[in-house]
């Protein structure tokens, strides 16, 4: 083959170049990353709205990287999509949701849920199931407070195989929602075959709801019909305290977002909770 005249790739600009060298990098460095210990949790509040109570926390991956310091799971996670290192952190967080729970409890909070988002690599995970088992001998009996987050994305991938996984990790005790709802490709005809507890209505339908009709109308129809078939909904995104009364008048159960507590970093969480026991 002729060469058409210089070794450089064509790239269109500098940002690009840049935008590109940034996800080599990271692809690279988010691979050792757990060798190195720069994952760890931060840490969500959801509360009942009635009432303000805490029932519980979702777990957000954080990656903290040495030179660059915090890089966003949007940005990481896809570079992770199908390899082995997005099953072996996973393997980690489940582990890792075990021992917040644990010190949880040790620090008086003894009825609060976690919520972990579980990716489609490990639903289709044949290691999933005995894992989970060997993470309850462990620890004890915790099934009951740990909730898995599923997307709608990894639902319809493999809808039986997802049933049947479902199914196995409920006779353990564990439970689930649905995240994200309403942004997906599931079709309502399969919420109801669906063993789920708990629908995460998304957060854009929040951010608009009180300025635009129809995701008002998204919101108050969504809520009502989850509650007809039996589930509780919980509203992400929760940013002002206008939002929040709205959707305590739709009856909406548990809320999460900026306005109730930004996510909080597993070490600071802890701090302020033993802080408050020696009170
Ligand atoms: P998600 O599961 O929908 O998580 C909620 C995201 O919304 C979090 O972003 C959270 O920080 C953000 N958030 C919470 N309240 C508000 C609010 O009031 N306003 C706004 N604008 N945002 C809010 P984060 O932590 O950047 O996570 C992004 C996504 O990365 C998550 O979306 C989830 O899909 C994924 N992710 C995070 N941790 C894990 C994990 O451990 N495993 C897997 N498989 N995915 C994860
Ligand atoms: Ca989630
Ligand atoms: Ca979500
Ligand atoms: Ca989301």
């Amino acid at each position: 083959a002729k060469d058409q005249g210089g070794n450089r790739p064509c790239l269109y600009n500098e940002q690009m170049y840049r935008a590109l060298t940034r996800r080599t990098q990271l692809e690279e460095e988010v691979r050792d990353a757990l060798n190195y210990d720069e994952f760890s949790f931060a840490l969500q509040p959801q509360i009942e709205i009635l009432s303000g109570r805490l029932v519980g926390f979702e777990a957000l991956l954080r990656w903290i990287h040495p030179k660059k310091g915090f890089v966003p799971p949007d940005e990481f996670i896809p570079l992770l999509e199908h390899t082995e290192s997005m099953l072996r952190i996973g393997y980690w967080g489940l582990r890792r949701a075990f021992l917040i729970l644990q010190r949880l409890r040790e620090n008086g909070l003894v009825d609060c849920k976690i919520a972990v988002n579980l990716s489609a690599e490990q639903m289709l995970d044949s290691r999933l199931a005995p894992y989970l088992q060997e993470l309850l001998e462990e620890f004890g009996p915790y099934a009951q407070w740990i909730e898995f987050e599923l997307t709608e994305r990894t639902l319809v991938m493999d809808i039986d195989h997802c049933l049947r996984v479902m199914h196995s990790l409920r006779k353990l005790g564990f439970s689930f929602s649905i995240d994200d709802f309403g942004t997906g490709y599931s079709s309502l005809s399969y919420l109801k075959k669906m063993p789920v507890e708990v629908i995460k209505i998304d957060r854009s339908f929040v951010a608009g709801m009180l300025d635009n009709h129809a995701d008002y109308q998204i919101v108050s129809s969504t809520i009502a019909m989850v509650h007809n078939l039996g589930m509780q909904v919980v509203a992400e995104g929760v940013e002002n305290k206008e939002q929040l009364r709205c959707l305590n008048e739709l009856d909406c159960e548990i809320g999460q977002g900026y306005h109730i507590s930004r996510p909080i970093m597993e070490s600071d969480l802890f701090q302020m909770l033993s802080s408050k026991v020696q009170d």
